[in-house]
């Protein structure tokens, strides 16, 4: 017996949850349910995380947890509840497994089954953001050495235990050769751990296209945060609808498992919507906590009532459907079909499939890093890159001198083009004269002296050589 926490959610939430809930204990799940709240009422009642302290406790004491979809309010400063918990909890891998039931859901991809892992704490989520000029606000892309790692691996583990072929990693490295750049170096280190795993990297750009257009080309796609909760989205909507995807978001110690739609507010109450998201969700929970043989059981059970036309009003077709029932009517026939295999769909065996137990990270020995100058940002209005140059010229110290003006990434100075259209927000790049040694002090020196002349700095980055490379953007056109 494995306790799980339950949350019911928001608009369609509850019903979903009780069908999910009604075809797994029937298929011999061996789970003792504990109900928390979360979502709309504890959002509205002021708590602006949408669940209370008492629930996290749940949560963390049970370490599984089956969520509905819940409704975040609008406006207000409501905090999704979804990003703080894959947070909170470390659940640093989301995998959603997308995969087409042709010919019995209407889709122009009859031969699609991949599965998209998705790193989930970092990258852009990690929601730092600031306005630092009347023009500019930024938001700080942060990709970890662990977080790739992590990520990475769970994808290799993961296509080795489920007998997948091949990862593919999707970045946009030949823009972000830092951030991307390290994602994509850290899938080729780990890919050599794993030559009977075929291994590829497309830039996601055109990888993303090509996903859309020719999915069968694909079977595992590792990839950042950002790229992965489009892409799944899209993944999952070309197999024939979202309703039909669950996904699992593992950690090294909680796991929270759920559809991938939201709670569908106008859906709600009229037993209409379709229990398969989060039932998938459910079957993942189960292979999860080592009940591969129910998972399997209602899988099974799920494709054969697929197969028998027994549709939702979301995928009833005319023509391919035999019968459109509402969420408890389509609960009911699956639980029918317990113990029957399809025919005509691929059914699926689990013996294999438990929680997957990955090596801890391992931090390396540290490079020998050194300073090498410094990016001052500055608010400044005025239009002509050479004026602030002159300006910035007089702030500089003991050797260290502007070298670089950069807006928005385009160098702008020296020998700019008059063309670059230019914003208040300049990147000033100081570095220290052949042979002067670069020191934390002197970039203090270089902000004194800014107060001094009245240059507005906003912010300042140090760069960094790390073991003599250079870790660190030049300016476009550079
Ligand atoms: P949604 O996924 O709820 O609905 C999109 C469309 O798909 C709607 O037309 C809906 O009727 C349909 N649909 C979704 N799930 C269905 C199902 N199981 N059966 C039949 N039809 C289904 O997306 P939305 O309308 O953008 O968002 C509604 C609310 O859900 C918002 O408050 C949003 O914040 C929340 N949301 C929650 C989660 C989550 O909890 N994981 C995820 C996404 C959105």
């Amino acid at each position: 017996m494995t306790k799980i926490t339950v949350a019911k959610g928001d608009g369609i939430g509850p019903e979903i949850m009780d069908a999910t809930l009604e075809i797994i204990l029937a298929a011999g799940a061996k789970i003792e349910i504990e109900e928390i709240e979360v979502g709309e009422k504890v959002y509205l009642a002021g708590n602006t995380a949408g669940i209370a302290p008492e629930a996290w406790d749940t949560i963390r004491k049970n370490k599984v947890f089956l969520k509905a979809p819940i409704t975040t309010p609008q406006g207000g400063g409501y905090k999704s509840l979804n990003v703080t918990t894959r947070k909170f909890l470390g659940l640093y891998s989301n995998v959603r497994p997308c995969r087409s039931l042709h010919p019995f859901v209407a889709t122009k991809h009859p031969i699609m089954d991949i599965v998209i892992v998705r790193e989930n704490e970092e990258d852009l989520y990690a929601g730092i953001e600031h306005q630092q000029t009347d023009e500019v606000v930024q938001c700080l892309k942060l990709i970890s050495r662990p977080g790739c790692e992590k990520i990475v691996r769970y994808a290799f583990e993961y296509a080795k235990q489920q007998n997948r072929k091949k990862v593919t990693c999707f970045t946009k490295d030949n823009i972000m050769k830092q951030t991307d750049g390290l994602f994509h170096q850290v899938f080729d280190e780990i890919a050599k751990e794993y030559p009977q795993i075929e291994n590829e990297h497309w830039i996601i750009d055109i990888g993303a296209a090509k996903m859309a257009d020719t999915p069968e080309a694909f079977d595992v796609i590792v990839m950042p945060n950002l790229y992965g909760d489009v892409l799944s989205d899209v993944a999952a909507q070309i197999t024939g609808s979202v309703g039909l995807a669950g996904s699992a978001n593992i950690g090294e110690e909680c796991s929270m498992f759920e559809a991938i739609h939201g709670s569908a507010p106008r859906r709600a109450g009229q037993n209409v919507a379709n229990p398969s998201g989060l039932l998938q969700g459910a079957i993942m929970m189960l292979n999860h906590i080592g009940q591969t043989q129910v998972a399997e059981k209602v899988q099974n059970a799920w494709l054969k009532t697929m197969e028998e036309g027994i549709h939702t009003y979301d995928i009833f077709k005319e023509g391919i459907s035999k019968q459109k029932v509402g969420t408890k009517e389509f609960a009911k026939a699956v639980i029918s079909n317990l113990g029957h295999m399809p025919t005509i769909l691929k059914p699926v065996f689990y013996a294999n499939n438990s929680a997957l137990i990955l090596p801890k990270y391992n931090r390396s020995t540290p490079k020998n890093k050194e300073l090498v100058g410094v990016d001052v940002f500055v608010h400044w209005s005025g239009s002509d890159p050479n004026a602030l140059a002159i300006h910035l010229q007089k702030i500089e110290s003991k050797g260290v001198k502007l070298s670089m003006i950069t807006n928005r990434g385009i160098k702008v100075w020296p020998d700019g083009f008059k063309e670059t259209f230019c914003t208040d927000h300049w990147r000033c790049r100081f570095k220290p004269d052949e042979g002067v040694e670069m020191k934390k002090s002197t970039i203090i020196e270089l902000l004194q002296n800014a107060v001094r002349e009245n240059i507005d700095t906003i912010k300042t980055e140090n760069l960094y050589n790390f073991d003599g490379k250079a870790a660190y953007s030049l300016g476009q056109g550079q």
